[in-house]
């Protein structure tokens, strides 16, 4: 992980599953993870934008015993080398490994992660954009006053048919994300 003194940045917050790679369904194999379709070049033009980019995500198929720590280690591992590959690096990625039930500070919705990552990078974690395929992701960043963003892979177009949640917009994936993103820094800009 990259540490580093961030102040003033922005930082665009990701889920990982249904958001940046295939819903699986508690992921557990390395091989298993894929790229969703123009993630790549998303991500690309968010750094090309000079915006941070980390991952938040909730893994409670650790807690549930379905698999170890070093197994998501590895799952990251091939993440970032599937990202790098794509000339996309990472500035972190943040993991709640708990149940539901454990009732922890750092599963989403709840912001703990976030908070923590804000504090170790030193950026305003008001001022980032959430971008998710579910409810949970919306409200950790509406907990913050965040901009959220959903996407409608993975979960996000069912999130968005129910009408689960109520992010401030919601974009196809994330080529589609980044655009909006650049669109409203140069509105701020203005
Ligand atoms: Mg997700
Ligand atoms: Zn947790």
């Amino acid at each position: 992980m990259d540490m580093g003194n961030h102040r003033g940045r922005r930082f665009v917050i990701l889920d990982r599953d249904g958001t940046l790679n295939v819903e699986r369904n508690y992921l557990s194999d390395p091989a298993g993870m894929e790229l969703l379709p123009g993630v790549l070049e998303g991500l690309r033009h968010l750094r090309a934008l000079g915006l941070g980019l980390l991952v938040v995500t909730n893994q409670s198929g650790v807690g549930r015993g379905f698999f170890d720590l070093s197994r998501l280690d590895a799952i990251h591992a091939r993440l970032e080398e599937l990202l790098a590959a794509g000339g996309v690096r990472l500035d972190g990625i943040y993991w709640c490994p708990h149940k539901p039930e454990d009732d922890c500070r750092c599963r989403k919705p709840k912001n703990g992660l976030l908070v923590q990552a804000a504090e170790e990078l030193n950026f305003d974690p008001r001022r980032c954009f959430v971008v998710g395929d579910k409810p949970c992701d919306i409200e950790m960043g509406q907990n913050l006053g965040a901009v959220t963003i959903l996407v409608t892979t993975g979960y996000g177009s069912q999130t968005w048919e129910n009408q689960a949640t109520q992010p401030d917009f919601v974009a196809a994936g994330l080529v589609q994300a980044a655009q909006l993103i650049e669109h409203l820094l140069k509105q701020q800009n203005d």
